[in-house]
C-alpha cells in the first residue's frame, strides 16, 4: 500500500460540489482508501488571472493502484464530473482538477505523469491544505512542506 496525496481544485459552478463529488468518487474506487480530507480554501488564478476564484483542497489516500493506474482514476473521474479538455485552456475554468502531488516517495518524469507535481513546491494553495494532512511530508528534491512554506 502506498501513501499518495491528491491536489483538488474547481472554479467553474458549484465549486464546493464538484470537489465533493471528486472526493466521494475517489472513496468509491477499488483499491482507494480516503484517510484525510483537508479544509476547502479560495485561491486566487494562476496563469489566466481574468477568471473565477479556485476553491482548492488536498486529500491524503492509501491505495494500491500504482501510479499510472492512479492518474488514469483521476482522469476518469474528471470526466465523469464535467471536464472537457477540448473546450478547455492550460490554467483555464476548470469544472475539477486532480493532481497527484505526492505518492510515497516515489520520483518519476515520465511523459504524462510527474511525480512529485512539478509545481507542487512553488503553489501555496497545494502547500497549505497539504501542509494541514501533514506538515512533515516531504517533496523529493524540495524538502519537507513545512519548510517549503516557512521560505
Ligand atoms: P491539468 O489538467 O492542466 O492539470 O493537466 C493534466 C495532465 O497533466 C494530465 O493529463 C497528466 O497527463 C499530466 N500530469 C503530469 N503529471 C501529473 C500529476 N502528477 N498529476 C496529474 N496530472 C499530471
Amino acid at each position: 500500500m502506498a501513501v499518495a496525496f491528491i491536489g483538488l481544485g474547481a472554479n467553474l459552478g458549484d465549486r464546493r460540489r464538484s470537489i465533493g463529488a471528486g472526493v466521494a468518487a475517489l472513496e468509491s474506487t477499488p483499491g482507494i482508501t480516503v484517510l484525510r480530507v483537508s479544509t476547502l480554501r479560495e485561491t486566487e488564478p494562476v496563469g489566466v488571472v481574468d477568471q473565477p476564484r479556485f476553491l482548492n483542497g488536498v486529500v491524503s489516500i492509501e491505495t494500491r493502484l500504482p501510479p499510472r493506474e492512479l492518474l488514469a482514476r483521476l482522469l476518469e473521474i474528471e470526466a465523469a464530473l464535467g471536464r472537457s479538455r477540448d473546450t478547455e485552456t492550460r490554467y483555464g475554468p476548470r469544472v475539477i482538477d486532480l493532481d497527484i502531488l505526492l505518492y510515497d516517495d516515489v520520483v518519476l518524469d515520465e511523459p504524462g505523469l510527474t511525480i512529485p507535481h512539478p509545481r507542487l513546491h512553488e503553489r501555496p494553495f497545494a502547500l497549505e491544505p497539504l501542509a494541514e494532512l501533514d506538515p512533515d511530508a516531504v517533496v523529493p528534491g524540495h524538502g519537507r512542506v513545512r519548510d517549503i512554506l516557512a521560505e
